[in-house]
């Protein structure tokens, strides 16, 4: 756990970064651990944001930092460092910013890694219109949720080069993850009163793999009948969700098409800065944007913490801190609906330090 000196010590840090506008306190109780890993990139830039906001609603947190990035992996030798793990073991709950993964070759993705150590099946990501954002879809309000399995698919990490120039990758679908995912999915939809889910999927061609996926979430649906049921090809859904994308309800899905299909979705409602997300597990949750690093933004101060901070709304309401999840969320859609404060990438021209101060001053008011 982080000492109080260290813990004071990050505190004054942050206040200094963020322009000194965030009032730094100490707490004698801390009734949460979270561990907090900052990632890479532009990770740091947005967890210290997210951190400052988390705190100006008053819950108490022990912040466990770890440090998960290139660096660190290359020292250890692991995908996941075994601090990272035995921190999430003991806390449970994580907040996490992005991490980059080497393309083409290089270690495994650490956040694939991550997620099937832990056993986050569930790949949680809310999809929802923020006041005063432009995008091509001014005329509709967007509220979906993708519900992305999270642990196999072609995300095994089973590739074999056969022989020079062909390879092979495999893709794992199984009847226990289906079934995880898309009962996670209609339990979610009848506990938050949703109306309908689509399950997406290429079952024509992939018969047995997607076939298989398919048959599981039609078991499922058929406990919930109060809920619609739909399917579609995954390139009709691509095409169903640009021209309609606010007939869609709750989407379910494969992990490919479900990562692929949740970058399009945050460009429905103005991109990656705004689009949170949570990887849960029976025993474990770790949130986190659907952003990545953002390499082309780093240090540039311009980094939209609205992802992580609204991840942090779902980390909010996962320790059942309702209030303070409401008063965060509420907060940044006023700064959102004003319209004075907002980053470059939703039409702005503030940094993230001032959008930080406007969220924080708004937590406060
Ligand atoms: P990316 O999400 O990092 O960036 C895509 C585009 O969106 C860039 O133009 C970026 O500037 C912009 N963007 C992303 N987040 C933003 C934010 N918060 N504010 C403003 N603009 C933002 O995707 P990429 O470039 O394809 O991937 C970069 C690295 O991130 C890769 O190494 C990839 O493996 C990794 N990645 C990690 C995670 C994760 O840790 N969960 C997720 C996706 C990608």
């Amino acid at each position: 756990m982080a000492g109080s000196k260290e813990l004071a010590h990050r505190k004054i840090s942050i206040a200094l970064q963020g322009g000194s506008v965030f009032a730094v306190h100490y707490n004698e109780k801390v009734p949460y651990s979270v561990t907090l890993i900052p990632g890479d990139g532009i990770g740091p830039e947005v967890a210290d944001a997210a951190v400052c906001a988390v705190e100006a609603t008053g819950v108490l947190i022990e912040w466990e930092r770890v440090e998960l990035n290139a660096g660190v992996i290359a020292k250890t030798g692991q995908s996941v460092p075994q601090a990272v793990l035995d921190s999430i073991e003991r806390t449970r709950v994580a907040l996490k910013g992005p991490v980059s993964t080497p393309i083409g070759g290089g270690f495994q993705s650490v956040n694939v890694a991550l997620r099937k150590k832990l056993d986050l099946f569930a790949n949680v990501r809310p999809v929802r219109s923020l006041p005063g954002v432009k995008t091509r879809f001014d005329d509709v309000k967007i509220d979906m949720v993708i519900f992305r399995e999270n642990t196999e698919d072609l995300y095994s990490g089973l590739e074999h080069e056969v022989v020079t120039d062909v390879v092979t990758s495999l893709k794992v679908i199984t009847r226990l993850a289906s079934l995880r995912i898309a009962n996670y999915a209609f339990a979610f939809a009848r506990a938050h009163g949703r109306k309908k889910v689509t399950s997406v999927h290429k079952a024509n061609i992939m018969k047995l793999a997607d076939g298989l996926f398919l048959r599981c979430c039609r078991e499922v649906a058929q406990k919930y009948p109060e809920i619609e049921y739909q399917e579609l090809i995954v390139d009709n859904a691509s095409m169903q969700l640009v021209m309609r994308p606010e007939t869609f309800d709750l989407l379910l899905l494969p992990n490919l098409y479900g990562d692929i299909v949740s970058d399009l979705a945050a460009g429905l409602v103005g991109g990656l800065g705004v689009v949170p997300g949570a990887n849960m597990g029976e025993k474990h949750a770790v949130f986190e944007a659907v952003h990545g690093s953002a390499p082309d933004i780093v240090g540039k101060g311009i980094a939209n913490p609205t992802a992580l901070m609204l991840s942090a709304v779902m980390m909010l309401i996962h320790l059942r801190e309702q209030a303070a999840a409401g008063k965060l969320q509420a907060a940044i859609e006023r700064v959102y609906a004003e319209g004075k404060h907002l980053l470059p990438d939703v039409g702005g021209k503030a940094n993230t330090a001032e959008f930080t101060s406007a969220v924080v001053a708004e937590i406060r008011r």
